[in-house]
């Protein structure tokens, strides 16, 4: 490819729509242009590296013995009914009628569709296991669509369903799935952990989620580099630490004057305690359709709520932090100032840490007051205890003692378990060995394509531009001639530019009629792996210049020995996958 002819409009200036780093390059690049919220054009750049991570999957699928079918994106609700999503999904589902006033929607995902085909179509166990999979374009109303291609509108997505005929089967499917997926993220390049995930609305039992490592990401998970334990942060659990082992003599319960003081490090620096010894006291709304009850949440003081616990514990559809009003009217005091001292006719919560808080420091349910000394179980009953609370990193590994650690990523992969849920609902039987009919045993498994190549750029970026992974680069190679107007340097270019096409690597030729500066600046920008820079001063010596994108790691290299150089180079990076 030419760049004179290749359709890349870049951009010099950062375009203030772009909240996160891939949005910003994947505009300035010119591989994508917004046609409205969360709705993108792909251009030929992005266009090369969605179809290079496609090839990897399906090779990965195929692999595990996959088959690939395509089912429609337009879905009758009457499925949806079946299942019972319908109701359930709510309004990222997009719903339209057609000229019949029938109702339908546009897949967000595709349980009803592939478990109502195989449901008419096997009958069975001896046609079990199936894994049947497509790569299809998936679409969600997102209330909010944001940060460019990690949460649009509407997305390509290999979805992958598992049918088989017990629980053990569906173990082994998981497994070939498990590892299907870690290669693919290792052979696009990309380093990536595999975390423990909440199931949320898809359902089912066992759930993983497959998280490019990236400080950018919007999603947060604990590891730990003892043992491999990985979770969301959504999920993540920690040991139960309970300090002090010499007991403490219970101090008399006070009432102590805290005047405006409504944070937890307001009370704490103005009663000159730790944080740790506060009891901080939310009020939540548990909501179930039109139904909602206040429950009270207990935290020690440098505690966060974990919603996605909390809200898995009170077993509810919604959850919401309650207005001051309602504050106001189960406590009888302004926000800032609740406790549970007193409190009575409603559901207290207290987080596993709390009953262990000596002569704690709780809100007194009275505007500028709080209440010091005060001990659970004596001056207020716990009646219930889960594990509410958020990990932070330094709480202990659950697995292995060791200290939990921090980090940021994108999720870009998820594997569930699904169980007979969809089939079940759906009546999806086959016959056994001895003739019994029986549910398919499901588990189905998402790879977000174009949230891939976003999270490859979040990961592998410098202020320059984008350092593509060799494996799903654009093109691999870049030539450019550094005076486009020196008859010689031309005649080079062309000549390596045909070698290279004659030997299978991918390039493109910057013939333009630019100083040098903006070629070099594009070239970082796009995030070619490889630059070779063509200039009077090496061309004495018979030479040309290899740049790599990633290290800046310049090579002098003999002209005729170019490309089996660049073919080395290249061989050696898709081989290897991630490096650390
Ligand atoms: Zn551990």
């Amino acid at each position: 490819m030419r760049m004179s002819q290749l359709f890349a409009p870049t951009l010099r200036e950062v375009p203030a729509e772009a909240e996160t780093i891939s949005h910003q390059y994947l505009l300035r690049a010119g591989m994508i242009r917004k046609i409205a919220a969360g709705i993108y054009n792909y251009l030929p750049l992005a266009q090369r590296v969605l179809q290079k991570i496609e090839r990897i999957v399906r090779e990965e699928m195929d692999k595990q013995g996959g088959q690939e079918l395509q089912m429609p994106a337009l879905h009758p609700a009457d499925l949806w009914l079946e299942s019972g999503r319908w109701d359930v999904y709510g309004k990222e589902l997009f719903r339209l009628q057609d000229r019949h006033e029938r109702d339908y929607c546009l897949g967000p995902t595709h349980e009803e569709v592939i478990t109502d085909l195989v449901r008419r179509e096997v009958s069975s166990y001896r046609q079990l296991p199936l894994l049947l999979y497509q790569i299809q374009t998936k679409f969600r109303d997102e209330i909010r669509p944001r940060f460019g291609l990690i949460r649009g509108r509407e997305f390509t997505m290999k979805d992958l369903y598992s049918f088989d005929k017990d629980e053990e089967g569906l173990a082994v499917s998981y497994q070939k799935m498990y590892h299907a997926y870690s290669e693919v993220f290792r052979r696009c390049g990309l380093k990536f952990r595999v975390v423990e995930a909440d199931t949320g609305a898809i359902g089912g039992s066992d759930s993983h989620e497959f998280v490019v490592i990236a400080e950018t990401g919007e999603s947060e998970i604990a590891y730990c580099d003892e043992c491999n334990y990985a979770a969301n942060v959504e999920r993540a659990e920690a040991v139960l630490e309970v300090e002090g082992s010499s007991p403490t003599a219970q101090g008399e319960l006070e009432l102590a004057s805290t005047p405006g003081m409504t944070t937890i490090s307001e009370v704490a620096d103005f009663l000159a305690v730790d944080p740790r010894g506060l009891i901080k006291t939310l009020v939540y709304l548990a909501i179930d359709k039109e139904d909602y009850q206040p429950v009270v949440v207990l935290l020690r003081g440098d505690r966060e709520v974990n919603e996605i616990k909390l809200q898995n514990y009170l077993g509810c559809l919604h959850l919401a932090l309650a207005d001051a009003d309602t504050v106001q009217k189960i406590t009888g005091a302004p926000v800032g100032f609740a406790g549970p001292v007193g409190l009575k006719d409603v559901r207290i919560i207290a987080d596993e840490e709390v009953p262990h808080i000596v002569n704690g420091v709780c809100g007194a349910n009275r505007a500028d007051y709080h209440w010091v000394n005060v001990n659970p179980g004596r001056d207020f009953a716990i009646t219930e205890v889960a594990d509410i609370r958020k990990v932070v990193a330094g709480d202990k590994c659950k697995v292995c003692g060791h200290a939990l650690k921090t980090t940021r990523g994108i999720e870009v992969g998820h594997i569930f378990k699904l169980g007979t849920k969809y089939s079940e609902a759906m009546g999806a039987t086959f016959l056994d060995e001895k003739g019994n009919k029986k549910p398919f045993v499901m588990g189905c498994y998402g790879i977000g394509i174009p949230r891939t190549m976003a999270a490859a750029i979040e990961q592998n970026h410098d202020d320059k531009g984008i350092i593509w992974p060799m494996p799903i680069a654009p093109y691999q190679v870049v030539v450019v001639p550094v005076n486009s107007k020196i008859e010689e340097q031309m005649k080079v270019a062309e000549e390596l530019y045909a070698a290279l096409q004659g030997a299978g690597i991918e390039v493109v030729l910057d013939d333009r009629d630019e100083r040098a500066g903006v070629k070099f600046n594009d070239a970082d920008l796009i995030g070619f792996p490889l630059r070779i820079t063509i200039g009077s001063r090496s061309l004495k010596e018979g030479k040309v210049e290899i740049k790599k994108r990633r290290t800046g790691e310049i090579l002098l290299v003999e002209r005729e020995q170019v490309v089996a150089t660049l073919q080395e180079l290249i061989r050696a990076e898709i081989e290897i996958g991630a490096q650390d």
